[in-house]
């Protein structure tokens, strides 16, 4: 039975009063959504409410399915032998990331552009197309080989690499129905070579091509008002692991903790009552990655490197990788046209990692490779939404650009030309939930503007 209770989201932003089901098994599922999906009411599966965007909320009256009961492990296997080798993870949607993290590290494996943020459900983090970064892993969702997924009909429908249906289902924004199941393949564990590094901004968006050329993971941060970005260049090694002395472990730990006090206190409170103080404290938090750094590790260290997370404002675009000067051009001039008129909305870092081609008709790598770039600042900052809007229209004319869909965005009348599979996408949409039960009014209205 549900419960009628408000539902929200993580930062607060997006709240409703739905009738909340909670399925443990896929036959509670299934009962759920044929309890939910009668007449014209609507459902809206739920993860772990980690999305600033309205894709959940829905008028009183109607659904949400959260998947926090389901969260099992329901296999591992591997297929052929030597260069056919192929090795692949099954899970319930509700699963966190951190614990499928755990799960393949446990077993040898590693998981492809998962996101660095350790917390959404496997199911949130595909149907949002949400990434980590690699030239040739796609996003996360690029990385499914099947899905099983409740209609609303309460049937189970399989979709398998290869179907047609696979570009529409692997990034769906819940629209198609409720994912229960996700197979994804992983690589065996490799280490990784990393190049943490500063290089001068002018230096960086001259010889952009290159460097992107040169290394297949490169992660990059850009501290307001700085003059260098600070890389993580990386590759995979055959060499063994460095082994972590009790000092370095000790320096770690001492960071995390630094940094998420930094985050969760320091910021925000500036930000409200001395925003003057911003490029201060930008500085200061640069100086303590000035070192050059080189190391081998395992590949689940290099993508998960952050542990301490504070709520945030966060806009997010894919860039073509062609256009990634542009793209950080148009960032760095605006923060400095604010930072001239003594305005500072952005106080942590900006944050560009690059991502290869993948095929979903609806994810924001659909076809190129992209730089994933995103611009983050504390919750309380004052004149953040003029900055992001601002910042969008910037990104938005560059050729080639898309939102991802679970960071803030409002150009809704773009997407259509944004997205040039949109169109392909509705008609999967359409044909397998005709009655419009997994659609809330923003997606309806918004994102797919239907009549
Ligand atoms: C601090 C922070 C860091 C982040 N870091 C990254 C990052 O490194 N990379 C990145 O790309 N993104 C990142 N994100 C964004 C995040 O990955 C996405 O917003 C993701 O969708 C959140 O997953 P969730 O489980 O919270 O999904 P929710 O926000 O709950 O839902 C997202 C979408 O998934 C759908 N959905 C959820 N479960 C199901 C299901 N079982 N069946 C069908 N549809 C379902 C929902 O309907 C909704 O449309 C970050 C977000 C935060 C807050």
């Amino acid at each position: 039975m549900p419960t009628t209770r408000e539902w929200k989201n993580w930062t607060g932003n997006q709240s409703c009063i739905a009738d909340v089901y909670t399925p443990t098994s896929l036959t509670e599922l299934q009962t759920a959504v044929t309890n939910a999906a009668t007449g014209s009411r609507r459902i809206r599966p739920a993860g772990t409410g980690y999305s600033w965007t309205p894709l959940i909320p829905l008028p009183s009256g109607n659904s949400i399915i959260e998947t926090s009961g389901l969260n099992r492990l329901l296999g591992i296997r591997s297929t052929g032998s030597g260069p056919t080798e192929r090795h692949f993870v099954k899970v319930e949607a509700g699963m966190k990331m951190s614990e499928l993290i755990a799960i393949t590290h446990g077993n040898g494996l590693t998981l492809r552009s998962p996101t660095l943020f350790p917390w959404p459900s496997i199911a949130g983090a595909i149907s949002t197309g949400s990434h980590g970064v690699g030239k040739s892993g796609g996003c996360f969702s690029d990385s499914i080989t099947e899905l099983q997924i409740v209609d609303a009909t309460g049937a189970v429908r399989t979709v398998s690499e290869g179907d047609a249906e696979m570009p529409a289902a692997k990034v769906a924004l819940g629209s198609l129905g409720m994912i229960y199941s996700i197979e994804l393949e992983v690589s065996k564990e490799f280490n990784v070579y990393v190049d943490k590094r500063n290089i001068a901004v002018d230096r960086t968006l001259a010889e952009f091509d290159d460097l992107i050329a040169s290394y297949e993971y490169v992660e990059m941060f850009w501290m307001p008002g700085a003059d260098t970005f600070y890389f993580l260049l990386m590759d995979p090694s055959e060499a063994h692991a460095d082994e972590w002395s009790f000092q370095r472990k000790a320096e770690e730990w001492l960071n995390t903790q630094v940094q998420s006090r930094a985050a969760n206190v320091w910021v925000p409170w500036i930000a409200k009552n001395a925003p003057s103080l911003t490029p201060v404290l930008t500085k200061l938090a640069g100086g303590t990655v000035t070192e050059v750094e080189k190391e081998i590790i395992p590949a689940s260290d290099a993508f998960h490197f952050q542990d301490a997370y504070s709520k945030n404002w966060d806009i997010a675009y894919s860039i073509p990788a062609t256009h990634a000067s542009q793209a950080w051009s148009e960032a760095i001039d605006l923060v400095a046209a604010y930072a001239a008129v003594g305005k500072y909305p952005i106080n942590y870092a900006l944050h560009g990692r690059f991502v290869g081609p993948g095929d979903g008709y609806i994810a924001p790598n659909y076809d190129r490779h992209s730089l994933y770039i995103e611009a983050t600042t504390a919750i309380g900052t004052p004149g953040f939404q003029a900055f992001f809007d601002e910042l969008e229209s910037r990104w938005a004319a560059i050729p080639g650009a898309r939102p991802h869909w679970g960071k803030h965005f409002s150009r809704y009348g773009d997407l259509p030309t944004m997205y040039p599979k949109m169109n392909d996408f509705k008609a999967v949409r359409q044909a397998w939930d005709p009655n419009r039960h997994f659609l809330n009014p923003w997606l309806e209205n918004d994102v797919f503007a239907l009549p």
